[in-house]
């Protein structure tokens, strides 16, 4: 008997409106944990290589993780994987609350969904029972607009996630949204929408036991107090918006699309300001007793007034990279975003490298509809925004995301196109923080701060944040596998500083919940497997040693203000961190997995088979294994 897990994924096939239900073995389980690990196995084995984003063969993955709808606090969260459309690698997103829960109760621990509908459609399973249900009348609603209507329509009973017009119209960067949360980031949303799956609607009444409850209750209510003290109190004072003036005292807050890493007008976009001045209201996911969420509303809209959730990264996107210091302009532009159902993030990002264009010449008001994009103007934001969602004149160029706009438009604007490997970059502004600077090289999702938590070595000052060298490989290897296990899990990142000792505790909560009897290291190499699955699936799909890069402007100019003034990073300096990093990762010096890591991580026999140019390679990190066999994938992208 199992506790913890159904032992099950339902594959959905929407071409042929058909399903199965099919067995997921207790080693997988273990191996991969739940959430994002879960899923990315079921990417790798499902997705063909080389298949395109945005085709009906792409598998679309929502998995559970183990702790969900268990007392486990800030355990409702559930993974969305695919490959991305924005990069064409391993698109891996989170989000939580309501969703999380119904869909474990379902009976499933993932559901992964191939093909393509002809109707606009919603998938609905509901306690066992599957239905294709045609949803032609949703066509270019929003996100909560629909949540709101498959409910009325369908049951109220059900919780959604659905996408906005940005994923009917397969913008590159659309998110997949529920509960007023979206997973976000790598264009999951446009993968829905390239199978006309407007919204899975989920609920259920199967729930997994616990095999331990009494020892788990204990374990789970000192968590609990831990979640509610020091390591949670700036989010619950002011929710996540406090980073922005921690990070400008830093002269670590991108602005003007990354020229500058202090923003002059902070404090007026600050998240003090917005507590005193835009509350609105606070709340938080299900299971969660933390609440950082925030709602803010805006003061200068009279009976328009809107109201909008507002993340820090948001804050960060819709603000100081684009050069505006009005929160209203900001809380309107987010709850825009999120009805429309667009990444704030890469949508903010898009729009700072098409202000560049237009400030530089390379687009004129008659490619951008009449906009003048400019830094520090608000004005435009919200028609860019829209055009974007409906792929509308301007909005089909930037609907690509800045990489492939950048190759469109030419003029050399790639120099200010601020993303790796296609995904925006988030507001950590890597020169002045050099282990954020190596998490966001290597992230195999893209520029992301998340991943690795790379940020929290050179904010908490466990480094020197201005120097580059090669202790920050391994800092950022084990930053990956405690984040990949937290994912899985899956626990929300904010109470990861309420663990003493994060492998022994969270091995401890696994055990009591599953029954299974795994060690803290057997948890840490889960989470180094999962990390290692990632990069096998990028490599599978073309990934080079390129691609661990940061973008030119980052590499080539230095800082102009604050206390960073003056502090650059080199593309030497960030080389000698990507070496180190793989040394730490016992990859080759390109990047490669040898085999014998494969081995050592029980991935040769899932990824062994789609290396048939694996070819034999110097390492730096096993001289003297005789089987030192680096994996080189064929390309077939
Ligand atoms: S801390 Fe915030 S993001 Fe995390 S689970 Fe709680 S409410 Fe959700």
């Amino acid at each position: 008997m199992l506790y913890g897990y159904h032992g099950k994924v339902l594959k959905v096939d929407l071409s042929s409106r058909s399903y199965e239900l099919q067995e997921l073995p207790e080693r997988t389980l273990s191996d991969f944990i739940g959430g994002v690990g879960l899923a990315t196995r079921l990417l790798y084995e499902h997705a063909p290589r080389g298949c395109e984003p945005l085709s009906p063969g792409n598998p679309l993955v929502l998995a559970a993780n183990p702790l969900v709808d268990t007392p486990v606090t800030t355990s409702a969260k559930y993974a969305v994987v695919a490959k991305s459309p924005l990069t064409g690698f391993v698109g891996d997103s989170i989000s939580g609350s309501h969703l999380a829960i119904e869909l474990k109760r379902t009976g499933v621990d993932a559901l992964l969904v191939t093909g393509a509908a002809d109707d606009l459609t919603c998938l609905v399973i509901d306690d066992g029972q599957v239905r294709f249900l045609s949803v032609d009348h949703l066509a270019g609603k929003g996100t909560r607009e629909t949540e709101e209507a498959v409910r009325r329509q369908f049951g109220q009973h059900l919780r959604v996630a659905a996408i906005g017009p940005a994923g009917e119209n397969l913008v590159r960067y659309a998110t997949v949204s529920n509960d007023g949360r979206h997973a976000g980031r790598t264009g999951n949303g446009a993968v829905m929408g390239a199978k006309r799956l407007k919204a899975i609607a989920v609920a259920g009444s199967k729930r997994v036991g616990v095999a331990r409850p009494a020892e788990l209750e204990a374990i789970v209510q000192r968590l609990t107090e831990r979640s509610l003290g020091p390591a949670t109190a700036r989010y619950r004072r002011e929710g996540t918006s406090a980073n922005l003036l921690l990070l400008q005292g830093l002269a670590a807050l991108p602005s003007h699309n990354f020229r500058r890493s202090t923003f002059e007008r902070a404090e007026q976009i600050s998240g003090r300001q917005l507590q005193q001045r835009h509350l609105a209201a606070v709340s938080g996911c299900a299971s969660c007793a933390v609440g950082c969420t925030r709602l803010y509303r805006t003061l200068n809209g009279g009976s328009a007034e809107t109201r909008g959730r507002l993340e820090y990264e948001t804050l960060f996107a819709l603000g100081p990279l684009l050069g505006i210091d009005d929160p209203n302009a900001v809380i309107r532009a987010a709850a825009l975003c999120d009805q429309l159902g667009l990444d704030t993030i890469s949508t903010g990002g898009t729009i700072a490298w098409a202000i560049e264009c237009f400030e530089r010449g390379l687009l004129s008001r008659g490619d951008t509809d009449g906009l003048d994009l400019r830094f520090g103007d608000g004005s435009a934001l919200l028609p860019a925004i829209e055009k974007i969602a409906r792929r509308e004149g301007l909005g089909s160029l930037l609907a690509e995301g800045s990489k492939r706009a950048a190759a469109q438009v030419g003029g050399g604007s790639d120099q200010w196109a601020m993303q790796v490997k296609g995904l925006e970059m988030p507001g950590y502004e890597p020169r002045s923080l050099k282990t954020a600077a190596l998490g966001l090289a290597i992230a195999t999702r893209g520029a992301c701060h998340n991943r690795s938590a790379a940020y929290q070595a050179d904010v908490a000052e466990l480094v020197d944040r201005f120097e580059a060298d090669e202790s920050r490989g391994l800092i950022v290897a084990e930053g990956e596998d405690q984040e990949a296990v937290l994912d899985s899990l899956a626990l929300c990142k904010f109470i990861r500083s309420c663990f003493a000792d994060f492998y022994a505790e969270t091995a401890d909560i696994y055990n009591l919940v599953t029954g299974f009897d795994i060690s803290a290291e057997a948890l840490r190499r889960a989470g180094e497997r999962i990390v290692n699955l990632r990069k096998a699936f990028n490599i599978r799909e073309g990934w080079q040693r390129e691609d661990d890069t940061l973008p030119p402007r980052i590499l080539a100019d230095a800082l102009p203000s604050g206390a960073a003034r003056g502090v650059g990073l080199t593309e030497a300096e960030l080389d000698l961190m990507v070496a180190a990093y793989y040394r730490a990762r016992g990859w080759t010096a390109d990047g490669l997995i040898p085999e014998a890591k494969l081995q050592e991580l029980g991935l040769w026999e899932l990824v062994g088979p789609d290396a048939p140019g694996h070819r034999r390679a110097e390492s730096p990190v096993a001289p003297g294994n005789p089987r030192t066999w680096a994996v080189r994938f064929r390309s077939a992208v």
